[in-house]
């Protein structure tokens, strides 16, 4: 969605209400594919504070990714905020690149688009999972072990104490 923002030389327009939604097939990030199962949801709005424009939208999104343990498929369904001040590209002085807060557009228009896609790779979770305990992949047999447990016997030892065991033999 492009939010044309000139009704806002308009000195009593306060706000500006925002809702829409974005047909969005998947995004690939940091060699992850994240699939959209719906269009991705937003509502929320621009408004005055002084002499400055602050967006405040809450985006709602459902997507299918690869877990990161066992490589199955899972879905869920999330929530996050794009929220900002308004920086216009041409008439503001370079400091507002460093503004991490900054929502910058040019001319008298907002792509909302591309900053919601933004917000939402931000909130991705570092690792993606399943679930908490997922219990990935047998690294002997390769067998998923949600769904099923396998014989083999995987030493576990913690590297440190690995060389504690190296250093006091068991008599
Ligand atoms: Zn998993
Ligand atoms: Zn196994």
């Amino acid at each position: 969605m492009i939010i044309d923002l000139s009704s806002f030389h308009d000195e009593t327009v306060i706000n500006l209400s925002i809702e829409g939604q974005l047909n969005k097939d998947d995004i690939k990030v940091y060699g992850r594919k994240i699939k959209f199962l719906e269009p991705i949801k937003y509502c929320g709005e621009i408004y005055r504070v002084d002499d400055e424009k602050i967006l405040h939208l809450n985006i709602s999104y459902h997507y299918q990714e690869a877990c990161g343990r066992c490589l199955d498929n899972f879905s869920r369904k999330d929530k996050t905020v794009l929220s900002g001040k308004l920086v216009n590209k041409e008439s503001e002085v370079e400091t507002a690149d460093e503004d991490e807060e900054a929502i910058v557009y040019s001319g008298e228009k907002l792509e909302l688009d591309e900053h919601i896609i933004n917000a939402i790779i931000l909130s991705l979770p570092m690792k993606p999972l399943c679930h908490e305990e997922c219990k990935g992949l047998c690294a002997n047999c390769g067998i998923n072990r949600n769904k099923k447990d396998c014989q083999c016997v995987i030493e576990d030892i913690d590297p440190r104490l690995a060389i504690l065991k190296d250093l006091f033999p068991r008599e």
